[in-house]
């Protein structure tokens, strides 16, 4: 029997070509295999069937059974649809198809007794089921009145009558040509140490389950082996550069460190960033390239961690570099940065995308021969026609905006790669990282600079914003600064621009005997600093802003933050934004102004914006409420991957054995090439050479 991978699925019976090229195109599933790796999303208790006078409009899939009485077509364009009147021996309900009107009323029989599955919804008063799957019983296969899988199906395969149940249709057909058992694909080391039913019982079992508990150890198979080959990929690769790459050694501390240390250090350093300078140390001098992600929450300080480790690639003789995600963030990290290092002469420059073309021309020599010592800038730092003299460190400031892919770019810009530090302030929960960034060594900031006092959230329903603009006119008089934030997404840009413009000319109204300064994403960006500056200064006191000021803005005298339409942002973003205040000695407040209708999970971001501080609950919560594809960043940095499977968010036990597991593997045999891992070296060949889960890209 040849390889299933090889067994198109075209000839299998009812599927043909159009099906076939539908199911690729919108599954990317060509093969046999493919087609049993497509795993039901969720399962359904088929044995019940409802009669239709208990249905109500909350209930999940269900079945009932029962017969069509008539067919009526309504409406025109796109509100045309058929209706079908549908009854059992206790009533009747509406059937709603807006789709293939003809067909439907061909294949389904007035008069024939079916069973229905679909799901009820109120539509204005009535209860109705919209494209239900009608089948006769004696349609039903064998097996098929227990725990039913149910399969994704997009638009377009509903459309060609690809829905849930012509996929098991399909499914079921493979697995009963396929007459030997399936190849195993761990290795009998690892099923036996993992404690794990094999492979042939476990596909089987998670399409058609025998049993509760059987669909739970196919589960608990399927996820362990998919995150097993992730970690082994992730981990053999960063084997694979430690031993190829070479590190530049950093073995002193030098004369630069010290005397900032002693005479420029405006505070005490916390004992977190102690402990993240010294780990870092240690890192940058032990013979390997440097990759460490550095996490702290909003505000923790990692600024001066990053400073310190720059004065240490000095120290060595290297020139450092820090790169920031906006020209605004930049700006105050050179600003800043400056400041601190006065009085030891340090050549400092700034570069962004917004540096003259004088000023560049003069930069460009001086960075190369070495004279900058310290670039920062955004990511014109990476651009080609900036080179180093022999740039030894690259910081790396809210990870999040900046892709595997530009991480890599830094490593050419010298012959020995440097070392480098990404900061993120955005606390990506231990599992995400662990599968993310497995490359990475993590440092984490967990504690606060002492004095802060924790910011005050309070959710306010814009209807009740009077009252609110009393209390904001108290924190003013007591020299407080106010921010305003307003969403605004490229989908609805122009919407939200002019709702921002609105709120800027009502908040200049309110607080007329206040200065308003606004800024927003579109604005040159000659013009978002200079409005930026005159909030900096306190010239202005309040500042009407879109996310701009998510990352990293420093004003230790705006105490109050005012989200407007709170709704529309993400948990970690709000967190980001609330960051922006809580940086000064005065009580700081953070307010969420929403609608009174507000989403379940809408309901949940805000209760835990209002219940905790602590940035990594509000990531690991985020990551449940939104799902790891959904996560700040990971999409647009381009580490897409996909898991069939496995779900980040709620599998982080199966991850740590997964990835214990291959360690293990690893130190054993780093090539794989015993023959007790021929299996698992051909397998994470396979896998890798398919691509499908975009593996290739994290490396
Ligand atoms: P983030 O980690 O969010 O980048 P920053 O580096 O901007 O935080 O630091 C926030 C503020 O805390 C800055 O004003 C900084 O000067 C101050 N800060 C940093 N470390 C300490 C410390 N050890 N003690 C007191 N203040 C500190
Ligand atoms: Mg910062």
């Amino acid at each position: 029997m040849p390889e299933l991978s090889e067994q198109n699925i075209t000839y299998l019976p009812g599927v043909g070509p159009k099906k076939a090229e539908i199911l690729k195109k919108e599954l990317n599933v060509v093969s046999w295999e493919d087609i049993i790796y497509y795993f039901p999303y969720k399962y359904i208790d088929r044995s019940k069937i409802f009669k239709i006078r208990e249905v109500n409009g909350t209930m999940p899939y269900i079945q009932l059974k029962g017969k069509i009485r008539n067919y009526e077509i309504l409406g025109e364009g796109h509100a045309r649809r058929l209706i079908a009147g549908f009854y059992d021996d206790t009533g009747s309900i509406e059937l709603v198809w807006f789709r293939n009107i003809r067909q439907i009323q061909n294949m389904y029989k007035i008069g024939t007794e079916y069973i229905l599955f679909g799901k009820p919804t109120i539509f204005g008063h009535k209860i109705n089921i919209a494209h239900p799957e009608l089948e006769t019983e004696d349609k039903f296969f064998h097996g098929e009145v227990g725990v039913q899988g149910q399969y994704r199906t997009s638009e377009k395969m509903k459309n060609a009558f690809l829905h849930s149940r012509a996929i098991q249709r399909i499914i079921i057909s493979v697995l009963e040509h396929i007459k030997t058992p399936l190849t195993e694909t761990l290795s009998r080391e690892i099923i036996r140490k993992a404690n794990v039913i094999n492979l042939d019982e476990a596909i089987r079992n998670i399409h058609f389950p025998q049993t509760p508990n059987l669909l739970r150890k196919a589960q608990y198979r399927l996820k362990f082996e998919e995150l097993f080959y992730l970690q082994l990929h992730i981990l053999r690769v960063t084997k694979y550069r430690e031993k190829r790459l070479g590190g530049l050694l950093f073995s002193k501390v030098g004369n630069y460190f010290n005397s900032f240390y002693h005479r420029n250090l405006p505070f005490e350093l916390t004992d977190a960033q102690k402990r993240v300078v010294k780990e870092i140390r240690a890192d940058m001098n032990n013979g390997r390239q440097m990759n460490r992600l550095l996490q702290g929450d909003v505000g923790s300080g990692k600024t001066m961690v990053a400073l310190l480790t720059m004065l240490i690639a000095l120290d060595n003789g290297f020139q450092a570099a820090l790169m920031a995600p906006t020209e605004i963030l930049a700006m105050q990290h050179y600003e800043t940065i400056r400041e601190l290092l006065d009085g030891l002469g340090i050549e400092i420059a700034l570069l962004t995308g917004s540096t003259r073309k004088k000023v560049r021309e003069k930069l460009l020599p001086a960075v190369k021969d070495g004279k900058i010592q310290i670039l920062i800038g955004t990511h014109a730092l990476i651009e080609n026609t900036v080179s180093f003299c022999n740039l030894g460190l690259v910081t790396i400031d809210e990870q999040h905006r900046f892709g595997v892919a530009q991480r890599a770019k830094l490593w050419g810009k010298n012959t020995i790669p440097p070392h480098i530090l990404v900061m993120t302030a955005t606390p990506i929960p231990r599992t995400l990282a662990m599968t993310l960034y497995g490359d990475l060594d993590v440092s984490v900031i967990d504690k606060l600079p002492p004095g802060r006092k924790p910011v005050k959230t309070i959710h306010v329903y814009s209807a009740k914003r009077a009252n609110l603009y009393e209390f904001v006119r108290k924190q003013l008089q007591q020299g407080c600064q106010v921010y305003i934030v307003y969403p605004l997404i490229e989908e609805s840009e122009t919407m939200d621009l002019k709702n921002l413009t609105e709120g800027f000319e009502t908040t200049k109204e309110i607080f007329s005997e206040y200065s308003v300064c606004m800024i927003h994403g579109k604005m040159k960006p000659a013009e978002k600093e200079a409005e930026m500056q005159k909030f900096v200064s306190g010239e202005t006191q309040i500042m009407v802003a879109t996310t701009v000021i998510e990352v990293g803005v420093n004003v230790p005298k705006a105490s109050v933050m005012i989200i407007e339409n709170a709704e529309r942002f993400g948990l970690s973003q709000l967190h980001q934004l609330r960051g922006r205040v809580g940086r000064g000695a005065d009580q700081s407040f953070c307010i969420l102004l929403t609608n009174y209708e507000l989403s379940e999970n809408t309901r949940r971001r805000i209760e835990i914006m209002t219940e905790t501080n602590d940035g990594f609950l509000i990531a690991e919560e985020d990551l449940k409420l939104r799902g790891p594809g959904d996560i700040d960043g990971t999409q647009q940095s381009g580490i897409a991957f996909n898991l069939k499977i496995a779900d980040l968010s709620h599998d982080g036990q199966i991850l740590s054995l997964a990835r214990d597991m291959a360690q293990e593997i690893l130190n054993d045999d780093p090539l794989l090439q015993k023959p007790e891992n021929t299996v698992l070296n051909q397998q994470l060949n396979k896998i890798n050479r398919s691509r499908q889960m975009g593996w290739f890209m994290i490396s």
